[in-house]
């Protein structure tokens, strides 16, 4: 009997088991690549059929360009890559899906300030995607309590509550309605590939220390979506302080 069962436990082990890119840290991911793009997909369709493009050009450009240097640091061209800028002020956030499908809400240009800032916000964000932390999340059971496997038959039948559970799974917080931030290490593991994809987009990553001092000045009473899923504190600002030396060998300037 031992000898018939441990083989088949080690390969269904061995089937969930990836390594995230850059920081080479073993994750357990049972949800297949091809499921994970089309849950993105599927997010990101109806995320924008809700919403509504903003029509400032300039901004609109910017979000593009950042968007296609951090999409070429990431040397994905098997991804699907998108950027939208979502016009709605009073929403302080933004989200890469699978796939790398992102989008930017109008809301948090104020606080990203130039474009190296919303470059520290986007790579940030395609650092999720890359490192699959929503696929890890669901094979955790981080998402248990939320649905956990009716999750993905949820996206397929088109349920409404089930569509928003794997919404959250992905970092869209506030804007469906169920706030679930990233875990302390998901977070610390975005920032610092984050830092190395800007840095390799030509993006100052220094940037990224008065970004979130910024984000944690402006929490106040009811902090932005952004921070709601992205809690800052002086302890991330420290841990992003002291990897900007490596970030910085990827850095050649523009
Ligand atoms: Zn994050």
């Amino acid at each position: 009997m031992k000898n018939y069962i441990y083989p088949l436990l080690f390969a269904a082990v061995l089937a969930g088991c990836a390594t995230v890119p850059y920081t080479n840290r073993h994750q357990f991911n049972i949800i297949s690549g091809a499921e994970e793009d089309k849950m993105g997909l599927q997010a990101y369709q109806e995320t924008l059929s809700k919403a509504k493009l903003s029509t400032d050009a300039q901004a609109t450009a910017m979000v593009v360009r950042i968007g296609q240097r951090i999409a070429a640091a990431a040397e994905r061209s098997d991804f699907d890559w998108q950027f939208k800028l979502i016009d709605d002020p009073k929403m302080v956030n933004a989200f890469c899906l699978p796939g790398g499908r992102v989008a930017v809400y109008t809301g948090i240009l104020p606080v990203t300030e130039s474009e190296e800032g919303l470059a520290v916000v986007m790579s940030h964000e395609v650092a999720h995607a890359l490192a699959h932390h929503g696929a890890e999340r669901m094979s955790q059971g981080e998402l248990v309590n939320l649905g956990g496997a009716a999750l993905q038959v949820g996206m397929a039948n088109k349920d409404p509550a089930a569509q928003q559970k794997v919404m959250s799974a992905f970092g869209l917080g506030a804007s469906v309605g169920v706030l679930l931030p990233f875990s302390r290490s998901h977070e610390a593991e975005a920032d610092h590939i984050g830092l190395i994809l800007m840095a390799k987009a030509g993006y100052d990553p220094r940037a990224a220390v008065p970004f979130w001092q910024r984000m944690e000045a402006g929490g106040g009473k009811k902090p932005p979506e952004f921070l709601s899923t992205h809690p800052s504190d002086a302890a991330r600002i420290k841990k992003i302080q002291a990897e900007l030396p490596e970030a910085l060998k990827y850095y050649k300037g523009r």
